[in-house]
């Protein structure tokens, strides 16, 4: 028989987590604080608990994803001696301190711990593209990786609890840089009313692709040391182009406040002495406070 398992929380995440499980064939007990959420799993058989006590108890391995930190302490603390000897797996959204109290929170009481990013929307969740980062008691992972495995790649990270939370908020700053951005271009070619759809699909989305080789370049430089200085874009140049977009902006009618602090990072940059360099410099300058 596979794993039983229980998922606390039914929100959008949290039943996808729960489908993914009983679509494995897992045993899934489910508890959620508003009764009867997510009616659709009822027919693909999980089985809910009138308590997170009762929930608890009917798995070797929790699985919490609620809201934050705050509806997780809450919710876990009156089930704290249930859970003794189990597996908690934290899937829920936090920090690295959070996630490092949670560990503490769980050694006390017992408790084998592993605090998880998950890096998927839900409708990913049981598919290909989804990843999630795990960090915190090896023990548990390897023994409940191949339960895991179900919602998608289960990724170790490390024992220090907080390294799952850490890169997930690190993977989520660059993909919300990236949103910001593009939310940016749109505004801009709406402003001429061109068609969004044409100008992502002909040259923005093939413009990010090719951008996706600097990143990786860039991440050489921070870790290796620039092979050629700048290559070809030194920080001066794109300083001095980075008024014109702010220029531009404002003349089209949008807000260029995403670009804003950018344009004042590379000014800084360049007047602390750092204009023939590379965008890496960057990655130092932020890193410095
Ligand atoms: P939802 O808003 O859909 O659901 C929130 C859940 O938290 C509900 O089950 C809700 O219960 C519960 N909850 C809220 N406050 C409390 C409380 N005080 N006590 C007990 N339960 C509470 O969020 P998601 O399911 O989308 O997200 C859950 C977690 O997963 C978050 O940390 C989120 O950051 C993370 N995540 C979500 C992703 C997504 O795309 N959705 C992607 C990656 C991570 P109730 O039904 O009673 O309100």
């Amino acid at each position: 028989m596979k794993t039983p398992v229980t998922v606390l929380g039914l929100g959008a995440m949290g039943t996808a987590l729960a489908r993914a499980f009983l679509a494995a064939g897992h045993p899934t007990t489910v508890w959620n604080r508003t009764a009867g959420r997510s009616p659709e799993l009822d027919d693909l058989g999980v089985i809910r608990a009138r308590s997170v006590v009762d929930a608890v108890v009917a798995s070797p391995l929790v699985v919490v994803c609620l809201l934050d930190d705050t509806s997780v302490r809450s919710t876990l603390q009156p089930a704290a001696s249930e859970l003794s000897r189990r597996t908690l797996v934290n899937l829920t959204n936090g920090t690295p301190e959070q996630a490092r109290r949670g560990l503490d929170w769980a050694a006390q009481h017992g408790v084998q711990y592993l605090d998880g990013g998950i890096m998927a929307v839900p409708v990913m969740i049981g598919g290909p593209a989804a990843f999630i980062l795990y960090s915190g008691s090896a023990e548990a992972f390897e023994q409940h990786r191949d339960d895991l495995a179900v919602l998608g790649r289960p990724t170790y990270v490390g024992a220090d609890a907080g390294l799952a939370a850490l890169q997930d908020l690190a993977l989520l700053s660059a993909m919300y840089g990236m949103f910001g951005g593009v939310a940016h271009a749109l505004a801009m070619v709406s402003s001429e009313k061109l068609s969004p759809t044409a100008f992502t699909d002909d040259l923005l989305v093939p413009w990010l692709t090719a951008m996706l080789g600097s990143v990786t370049r860039l991440a050489k430089d921070l870790e290796y040391g620039a092979e050629s200085g700048a290559a070809g874009s030194n920080l001066a140049m794109q300083a001095a182009a980075f008024g014109n977009f702010i220029d531009a902006s404002e003349a089209q009618g949008v807000d260029p406040m995403v670009l804003r602090p950018i344009h004042s990072l590379l000014d800084r940059a360049v007047a602390e002495g750092h204009g023939d360099e590379d965008l890496a410099v960057l990655v130092r300058l932020l890193a410095k406070n």
